[in-house]
């Protein structure tokens, strides 16, 4: 089992300053005492009210939601405690990541708990953690004042040792589904830049399963499973249309861009379509959704070949094509 990792940062302020982890060394993990909160709950909290406090990432049930760069500082313990110098030989928010789970309310706390585990293996695989020894409790750094997450862990009958033993778990059985490589794959990267108030990510993620049961989520974030998907999608239609006998493995690949067909204005169909969906995705709007190439979809097609640096003439050739997927 793999998951997704959602990146939506938090803008800059008290909460997030941009101050960068020089090395991380050990991974704190949270809970945020505020049962039924969501991951987007809490992100919204920290962005529009920038308190001095923040954490990396924060995990419901259906997302594990980065609102903090990796390689900036979070402020998830207090400077004043002793015990992180003593234990790691530095302050917590200087050198460790802070995972916040969510729990209670309507949150499914078996689903949460297990993207929780599923995040902290992907942390130790991706800044060399022995789970054992460089996962922390936040209660272990400040038993005074916290007792998370064995607050949250506990109400579910989930003792630290059997967390722990169950990021091990997760590391050993998958060396598959988290090796960092693979893993950067499934990664989303949603750029606050690109807005998709209309849904049409949306709309391009259902149309896409619903045409080449490419089993999405319809989450109207981009990220590279769409990018795939989307491929496939065009080999698809390259295959049925100019026979093009590709595999459909949804890889951008020479084979693949051999066999593009150069797609202009008043070209109606589906790779039209795929164009449309993917100028959405990066940012571009072609005006419609509709399989037809109009002047709307013309000039976004300008636009972005503009914008990259190709031959600005509103064709879809094979080097657009290939730096819209590649
Ligand atoms: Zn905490």
């Amino acid at each position: 089992m793999s998951y997704q990792i959602t990146r939506d940062y938090i803008k800059k302020g008290k909460a997030r300053s941009g101050q960068k982890i020089e090395k991380v060394r050990a991974a704190v993990a949270h809970d945020t005492g505020n049962p039924g909160s969501t991951a987007y709950n809490n992100r919204d909290y920290f962005n529009n009210h920038q308190p001095s406090a923040s954490a990396h990432t924060f995990i419901d049930d259906k997302y594990i939601l980065e609102i903090v760069p990796l390689n900036e500082k979070a402020w998830h313990v207090r400077y004043t405690k002793p015990n992180d110098n003593r234990l790691f030989g530095d302050d917590a928010n200087d050198c460790m990541i802070g995972t916040e789970l969510c729990y209670g309310g309507s949150i499914n706390f078996g689903e949460a708990y297990k993207r929780y585990v599923w995040y902290h293996a992907y942390l130790c695989k991706k800044f060399d953690l022995d789970p054992k020894k460089e996962i922390v409790a936040h209660a272990t750094l400040d038993p005074q004042r916290r007792s998370d997450p064995h607050n949250a862990l506990n109400k579910h009958g989930i003792t630290w040792d059997q967390f722990i033993n169950d990021v091990v778990k997760t590391m050993n059985g998958s060396s598959k589904t988290i090796n960092r490589k693979e893993q950067v794959k499934s990664e989303v990267v949603k750029n606050p830049t690109i807005t998709d108030k209309k849904g049409y990510i949306d709309n391009f993620q259902k149309w896409l399963n619903n045409n080449y049961r490419t089993e999405l989520v319809v989450d109207g974030l981009f990220g590279a499973k769409t990018k795939k998907a989307a491929i496939k999608g065009l080999q698809t239609e390259l295959n049925l249309q100019f026979r093009a006998k590709l595999v459909i493995d949804g890889i951008w690949g020479s084979k693949t861009k051999s066999e593009i067909r150069t797609v202009s204005r008043g070209a109606v169909g589906d790779i039209t379509r795929i164009i449309q969906g993917m100028l959405y995705c990066l940012g571009y709007d072609p005006k419609g959704f509709d399989g037809i190439f109009g002047n709307g979809c013309y000039y976004a097609v300008r636009t972005f070949q503009g914008d990259k640096n190709l031959t600005v003439d509103g064709i879809c050739g094979k080097n657009t094509f290939e730096t819209l997927f590649k």
